[in-house]
């Protein structure tokens, strides 16, 4: 099978993408516009590789499309391109208009056009694979029962509603025009090589170097974290086995609580480095004014995804957490390089917790 993944260059892109080639059937296409978010050395080590191609061009550009569509004939498209950090879209919400509604418009029209020229065969087994999240929901009660593919949608910020008018837009291009699409919505993930301004990285990186560790408000939101690469693997069952029409949500087992989750990573950095000038790290957290229209707690019933297609999360939150840390330890070349070069620390002061 040839996948053509959009955002390919991105943090969970990247980790598909890498999944995809060591396993060593599949090829990929790898169609990315290279954002600030993008990071070429995220599969740098893959370049050259027989199964792996890269297309610059923006999801916006129908003609883009059209071209790369045309040239490596893709059996699937996994669409992952997006703007994807809550913050910046509360400071700059055309982007994510942008990006993820023109966009993913763009790419569906395109993908729709391509299809219906395909021979029967091929029209049958292609698949148009949605990836998105699960901030479509809105917010949970402590005592509320977790998200499952029925919860109606309720986005609170510009970056969910994008999202989830992106969700709409791909299940009409489903029932409308018959596109073989399938959605996946997934809760926040972590990993190697997220970009530093969202939670994790932020904190270890600035935990590091002794600078404060910011937490919205009292820290008491809850997120469900799943691993990078269980998503991976989960992206990569529901494009091959997922029913056409369905939703399928990904979670991974893990609600924690922000300020427990950065007390965890505090105590991982005193432990791996015991003579740190900052131990105890923890001692650099403060509380900062917390964000307008802050999700309080998502948590994800992946019940569905379990019973269809075996899958579940396999990396515990607190092994994860710990080598997603040694991880940013031993790469300081591969952040330091962003937060000296491309990244747009003046934009985001690297001062804010961020999903
Ligand atoms: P990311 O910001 O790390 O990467 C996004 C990638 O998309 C970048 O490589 C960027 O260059 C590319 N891109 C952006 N605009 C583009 C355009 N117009 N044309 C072509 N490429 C473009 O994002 P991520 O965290 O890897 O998330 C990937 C997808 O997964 C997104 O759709 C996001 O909404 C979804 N998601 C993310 C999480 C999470 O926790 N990170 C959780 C659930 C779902």
């Amino acid at each position: 099978m040839k996948i053509l993944i959009t955002g390919g260059m991105g943090f969970i892109g990247s980790a598909v993408v890498r999944s995809i080639v060591a396993a060593g059937e599949d090829r990929v296409v790898n169609l990315d516009t290279l954002t600030y978010a993008a990071n070429p050395a995220n599969l740098a080590d893959i370049a050259d590789n027989t199964h792996y191609a890269f297309e610059q061009a923006d999801i916006r550009d129908r003609a883009a499309i059209d071209v790369v569509l045309a040239r490596h004939r893709p059996d699937a498209v996994m669409h992952l391109a997006a703007e994807s950090h809550v913050d910046r879209s509360i400071d700059g919400p055309a982007d994510f208009v942008d990006t993820n509604i023109t966009g993913t418009y763009q790419l569906l029209d395109a993908a729709l056009a391509y299809w219906r020229e395909l021979n029967d065969e091929a029209r049958d087994s292609f698949r148009f694979h949605h990836v998105s999240t699960d901030e479509v929901y809105g917010s949970l009660g402590l005592d509320d029962p977790r998200f499952t593919e029925t919860t109606p949608y309720s986005p609170r910020s510009p970056y969910a509603a994008s999202k989830a008018a992106s969700d709409h837009l791909a299940s009409a291009w489903f029932h409308t025009y018959g596109l073989p699409v399938v959605i996946s919505n997934c809760s926040n993930n972590y990993g190697p090589r997220q970009f530093p301004e969202k939670l994790i990285p932020l904190m270890i990186i600035s935990a590091l170097s002794g600078k404060p560790l910011p937490v919205y408000g009292e820290g008491l939101n809850v997120r469900d974290w799943l691993h990078v690469d269980d998503h991976a693997r989960a992206l990569r069952a529901i494009l091959r086995d997922g029913r056409v029409g369905e939703t399928y949500l990904v979670g991974g087992d893990g609600e924690r609580r922000n300020i427990d989750l950065v007390h965890a990573l505090c105590a991982i950095l005193d432990v791996e480095l015991p003579n740190s000038p900052h131990r105890p790290h923890a001692d650099l957290i403060q509380f900062v004014t917390d964000r307008p229209g802050h999700d309080h707690r998502y948590a994800i019933d992946h019940a569905k995804l379990t019973a269809e297609l075996g899958w579940s999360p396999t990396i515990d939150l607190d092994d994860g957490l710990r080598d997603t840390v040694r991880w940013y330890l031993e790469n300081r070349e591969w952040w330091r390089a962003i937060l000296e070069g491309r990244y747009d620390g003046g934009r985001l002061g690297l001062t804010r917790t961020a999903d």
